[in-house]
C-alpha cells in the first residue's frame, strides 16, 4: 500500500485533454520503459504508469494540478544521464519529461546572462554562448547528453569547478512550477540578492523534490584567454596530491585539474585505441589546464607548474603542443566512464566521494583497502582539486547483476561512511537520488532530517513530487 493514487483510463483522458493527446503516453509499455531508469542502470528500473511531455509552463502546471487532485507521484526527468537513480519513478505514477521544452530564449550580452528552457542540451547552451563570446561554465563532463534542467536539479559539477564553481554559482534565476501547480519566479538577471531566504539556491540541487524548473537564467563568463594542457604522470599517489595543493597555492590560473589512475587509463585507451605517455609505468595522471592572456604568460605558467610537479615527484610532464594533442588528452578524460562501461557493462558509476584535499591520499588508501576486502576492482578518477573522487566499480565475476546492485550499494555505503569520517560527504555532484538515500540518512542527525522534511512539506504537503528521493519515505507509503 503506497498511499498514492493510480492512473486510471479516466485520469489518462484528463491528462490528454489538459496537455494534448500527443504529449501523454499511457499503456504503451515500449515507450514507458524508456523512462523507467537513468544511467545508474537498468537493474534499478521501475516503470511509470504514464509519461507526460509538456510543451510549456502552463502544461506543467496543468499536470501538477491533476496529480494533486488524485495524489499521483510525479517524477521530473531531463536527459536521464543521472547516476544516482534520481529520475527513477520509484512509486510509479507520472514521469514528467521536459524534453520538449528545449529552446534557448535569449543570450543577453549586457547582463552576461542567458535564458533557457530546462530541456536544452547543456552543450547546445555552451555553443550558443561561445558564438556570442561567452562561456557557460557550469557544465558537467556529460555536457553532450545532459540537459541544463537536470544540471540545475542536481547542482552538477564538472571539470572546471576548481575555477568557476558548480552549477549553483551559475544559476541567476528560475521559473518553477510548485507541486500545487502555482508558478513562482526566483532571482533574476542580477548577481546580488539579500531579499529574503534564497529559495533560488534551495531549489538548485533539490533533485526535483520541491518544484519543476521551467525556465532558467544562467550566468555567462567571458571566454577564457589562451589555454594549455599538461599531463603529469606519477608513480606515487601522495606525490600527486601534494602537487595539486602546491599548484593551487602557486597562483597559476588553473581552469581544470583532473586525475585518473592506471586501470581506468588502460581500459579507456584500449577502448579508444590510443596510448598515453609513460603508460607502462604511471600509477596515475594529472590533467591540468592553465590559462594565460598572452603566449609568454602561458609559457611561463606551464614552465612553473611543470617544474613544480617534477620537483614534487612527477615522473614526466607532457605539454600538449597543439589543439590535436589537447583534444586527444581530453578525449581520454571524457571517455573514462564509457571506457569502464565497455570493459564491464555492469560497472557502477555511482561513486562520487568528496573529502578535504588533505584527506585525499587517506581516502584513496581506504578505497583501495575496502575494494580489496570486498573483491571489487576499481578504476579511480575525479576532480581532484575539489577533493572529488569517482571510484568506478567493476562487478566481481560470478555475481548476478541483481546481486551486484545490492553489493555495490553496500560497498559505496562503506566508502561514504569513511568519507564522512574524514570530514567529507557522500556526493559532490551526482546527488543522492534513490541509490544514496540510505547512506544520506545514516549520516544526518535526526534534527537535520526533520529540517529536510519540514522544507519538503512546506513546498509539497502531499509529497507527490519525486517521492523516495533525498528525504525519508513519504507518510503512509512503503518504500518499494
Ligand atoms: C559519462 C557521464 C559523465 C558524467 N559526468 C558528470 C560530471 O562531470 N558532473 C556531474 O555533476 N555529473 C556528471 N554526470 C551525471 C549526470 O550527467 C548529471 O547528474 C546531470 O546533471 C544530470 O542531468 P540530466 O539532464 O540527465 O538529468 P536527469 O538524470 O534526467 O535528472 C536528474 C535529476 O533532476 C531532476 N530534474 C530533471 N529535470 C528537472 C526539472 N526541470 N525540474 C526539477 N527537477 C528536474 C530529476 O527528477 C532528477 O532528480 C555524468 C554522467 C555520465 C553518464
Amino acid at each position: 500500500m503506497s498511499g498514492y493514487g493510480k492512473i486510471t483510463p479516466e485520469i489518462a483522458a484528463e491528462l490528454r485533454s489538459a496537455i494534448g493527446a500527443k504529449n501523454v503516453v499511457y499503456e504503451d509499455r515500449d515507450v514507458l520503459e524508456n523512462y523507467a531508469c537513468d544511467t545508474a542502470g537498468k537493474i534499478f528500473a521501475r516503470d511509470p504508469e504514464a509519461v507526460v511531455r509538456p510543451e510549456n509552463t502552463e502544461q506543467v502546471s496543468a499536470v501538477m494540478r491533476i496529480a494533486g487532485k488524485y495524489r499521483l507521484p510525479v517524477t521530473p526527468r531531463a536527459a536521464g544521464s543521472g547516476l544516482a537513480g534520481a529520475a527513477i519513478p520509484v512509486f510509479g505514477g507520472i514521469v514528467l519529461s521536459i524534453e520538449k521544452m528545449n529552446r534557448i530564449l535569449e543570450i543577453d550580452p549586457v547582463n552576461r546572462a542567458a535564458i533557457v528552457e530546462p530541456g536544452v542540451v547543456t552543450n547546445d547552451l555552451c555553443k550558443a554562448a561561445a558564438e556570442k563570446g561567452f562561456l557557460y561554465a557550469g557544465y558537467p563532463m556529460s555536457t553532450e547528453t545532459s540537459f541544463i534542467g537536470g544540471n540545475v536539479a542536481t547542482n552538477a559539477g564538472g571539470g572546471k569547478v576548481v575555477r568557476y564553481g558548480s552549477t549553483r554559482r551559475h544559476v541567476l534565476g528560475l521559473e518553477v512550477v510548485l507541486p500545487s501547480g502555482s508558478v513562482v519566479r526566483l532571482g533574476g538577471k542580477f548577481r546580488k540578492d539579500t531579499w529574503g531566504y534564497s529559495l533560488l539556491q534551495l531549489m538548485v540541487g533539490s533533485e526535483g523534490t520541491l518544484g519543476i524548473v521551467t525556465k532558467i537564467i544562467v550566468n555567462l563568463e567571458p571566454l577564457p584567454g589562451k589555454t594549455v594542457n599538461l599531463l603529469a604522470a606519477y608513480s606515487d599517489l601522495d606525490a600527486m596530491v601534494l602537487s595539486v595543493a602546491e599548484v593551487v597555492k602557486s597562483g597559476a590560473k588553473m581552469i581544470s585539474c583532473e586525475f585518473f589512475d592506471r586501470f581506468s587509463a588502460k581500459v579507456t585507451t584500449d577502448y579508444l585505441g590510443t596510448r598515453l605517455p609513460c603508460q607502462d609505468r604511471a600509477e596515475a595522471y594529472l590533467l591540468i589546464q592553465l590559462e594565460g592572456e598572452r603566449e609568454e604568460e602561458l609559457e611561463a605558467a606551464y614552465e612553473k607548474v611543470g617544474t613544480l610537479c617534477m620537483n614534487l615527484g612527477a615522473m614526466e610532464v607532457f605539454v600538449a603542443e597543439n589543439r590535436i594533442d589537447s583534444a586527444a588528452l581530453w578525449n581520454v578524460r571524457q571517455n573514462l566512464a564509457e571506457g569502464m562501461r565497455v570493459y564491464d557493462p555492469y560497472c557502477s558509476l555511482s561513486g562520487d566521494l568528496v573529502v578535504p584535499l588533505s584527506a585525499v591520499p587517506r581516502m584513496m588508501k581506504i578505497i583501495d583497502e575496502v575494494s580489496k576486502k570486498r573483491n571489487v576492482r576499481v578504476g579511480n578518477m575525479g576532480h581532484i582539486a575539489d577533493g572529488n573522487l569517482h571510484p568506478l566499480a567493476v562487478k566481481p565475476n560470478g555475481m548476478t547483476p541483481e546481486e551486484w546492485g545490492t553489493y555495490a550499494e553496500e560497498y559505496f555505503q562503506e566508502l561514504i561512511t569513511e568519507s564522512v569520517k574524514l570530514g567529507g560527504v557522500g556526493s559532490g555532484e551526482h546527488g543522492v537520488g534513490f541509490l544514496k538515500l540510505p547512506a544520506l540518512l545514516s549520516t544526518k542527525t535526526p534534527e537535520e532530517q526533520e529540517i529536510h522534511r519540514a522544507v519538503k512539506l512546506a513546498f509539497d504537503p502531499q509529497e507527490i513530487l519525486n517521492p523516495g528521493k533525498l528525504i525519508r519515505r513519504p507518510r503512509g507509503a512503503d518504500m518499494p
